[in-house]
């Protein structure tokens, strides 16, 4: 399937073609002509499969087609210029609402940045569309000044969006498409109670899709709610496969050992640009300061950080300035740089999920990608939970001159039938098991170690439902919030 058979409006053929879409995604052939056709759509699919055109295509093909947003017409004043003569006549000395025909929800703004930038990559051929981000950090008269120009698209964070809407600088009230982008994220990050509030001011005639990891739980239920009849579009499993990442574990001893190897690993020739994940904004600032006395380009990118320096910092990274970039989750989410070939996690991330999105920053456009994480022996029940979560084995690799001195603890359960993925884990040269990566199937691995139990699915699902009571037990994470 083209993009042309699918019927897309000219202008947006041509913004494809030159930005080099020669075909739809899996995703856009499913998503694209369903919402075209004005359905509300469910959809997941791994990250880096296109979802952001699988939304904004047919939105703007619908703005397209409406007469209004394409060639002008002779002497006709678009709702913008009404408003503008307006002012000039001065019968406006009041702010009038911002009345948006499409409303995007974003967990961070960074991921709200990237789909502004899209959808003017897409529009670019389009007359009069304006696509605006509403952001946590953005100096507020700058966002009242993009409000009062009207723009057809906003795409915000839900925290900033509901004291613009509570002051009433925004009304829904024409409001045609809502797009919740990564909603699961959003929940996890306690925006359910502000994406209900922001649900219910718009029209129920409104088009909704929903894009998630998974349509599972919590996210199901909400998803359920807020579209009518949608169509379901599940393209990978909820915990994407990623076969074109090779996924690494190295076991370090201490911090020292950590730091070494990680200077070591960085020097791989393979390497182009690279993201180091930390548990800490702290730890980000202190491991760039380091890594660029050390001669590497490093900078830190972390939630603290003004949001000025933040796209400093990401526009260094988009064009090859900054080499490694070393980076909080959330922070991180949704930066799409294709020249990053490796993932470092410096700490493994406090939930499974956010594993899987580290991981998705490389092996972008369809490219391989490296993801290696360095543990230390008491956090090998780490390893462990992402591995039943990605229902995947990471393989133990050592570089030789980097071993660490303790081998890993040999995991015992007891339990007949449940799945011991670190079962016979060592960390000798000949522990690595690269023949596991991407199979998805826990299956025989060459140890070194005499008597290792090969590792089964068994206890999957078993154990799989602890770590989500554990989570959920871990509380709001609101402390992430954009507001
Ligand atoms: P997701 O939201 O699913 O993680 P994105 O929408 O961010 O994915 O897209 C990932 C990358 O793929 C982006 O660089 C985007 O420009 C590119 N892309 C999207 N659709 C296509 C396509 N049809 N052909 C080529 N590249 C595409
Ligand atoms: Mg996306």
């Amino acid at each position: 399937m083209t993009f042309e058979q699918i019927g897309l409006h000219a202008s947006l053929l041509k913004a494809l073609t030159e930005a080099g879409y020669t075909k739809p995604t899996p995703v856009q052939q499913q998503a694209v002509p369903a919402a075209i056709a004005g359905r509300d759509l469910l959809v997941s699919s791994q990250t880096g499969s296109g979802k952001t055109a699988a939304f904004m295509l047919p939105a703007l093909h619908k703005f397209a087609s409406d007469a209004q947003y394409d060639a002008p017409a002779a002497g006709a004043k678009t709702p913008n210029q009404e408003r503008q003569s307006a002012r000039s006549r001065g019968d406006r000395p009041r702010f009038q609402a911002a009345k948006p025909k499409m409303l995007v929800l974003t967990p961070t703004r960074e991921l709200a940045l990237q789909v502004t930038t899209a959808t003017d990559k897409y529009g670019i051929f389009m007359r009069r569309i304006r696509a605006v981000s509403i952001l946590g950090g953005m100096p507020y008269p700058k966002q009242m000044q993009l409000l009062s120009k009207n723009p057809e698209i906003l795409v915000a964070t839900p925290g900033r969006l509901i004291d613009h809407m509570e002051s009433g600088k925004i009304d829904f009230s024409e409001l045609e498409i809502l797009v919740l982008d990564e909603a699961d994220r959003m929940l996890d990050m306690g925006f359910i109670d502000d994406i209900e509030k922001i649900v219910d001011a718009t029209p129920t005639t409104r088009q909704t899709m929903l894009f998630s990891a998974t349509l599972d739980g919590v996210v199901g239920n909400m998803a359920r709610r807020i579209t009518n009849n949608p169509m379901i579009i599940q393209i990978a499993g909820s915990s994407a496969k990623h076969e074109n990442i090779t996924q690494k574990v190295h076991f370090v001893d201490d911090m020292s050992h950590k730091n070494r190897l990680l200077d070591h690993l960085l020097r791989d020739e393979t390497l182009d640009q690279a993201v180091i994940f930390t548990a800490t904004k702290r730890d980000a600032d202190t491991i760039a300061d380091r890594l660029n006395i050390a001669g590497f380009a490093a900078a830190a990118l972390h939630g603290d950080m003004h949001q000025g320096a933040r796209n400093r910092t990401l526009d260094g990274l988009r064009r090859g300035q900054v080499r490694v970039l070393v980076a909080t989750d959330v922070a991180a989410r949704g930066i799409d740089v294709p020249a990053i070939t490796h993932v470092f996690n410096y700490d493994l991330p406090k939930f499974p999920e956010d594993y899987v999105h580290r991981i998705g920053r490389t092996g972008r456009a369809g490219r391989n990608g490296v993801a290696i994480s360095l543990v230390n022996h008491a956090e090998s029940m780490n390893v462990k939970r992402i591995e039943r979560f990605t229902k995947q084995l990471i393989p133990v690799e050592v570089v030789v001159g980097f071993e660490a001195k303790r081998s890993a603890a040999p995991r015992s359960s007891a339990k007949p039938g449940g799945w011991k993925p670190g079962d016979g884990r060592s960390n000798s040269r000949s522990g690595t098991g690269t023949g596991y990566a991407g199979s998805g199937k826990p299956a025989q691995r060459t140890f070194s170690k005499p008597n290792a139990t090969p590792a089964r699915e068994g206890g999957f699902n078993k154990e799989g439902g602890g770590y989500k009571g554990n989570r959920s037990s871990e509380g709001s994470r609101r402390s992430f919030s954009d507001r």
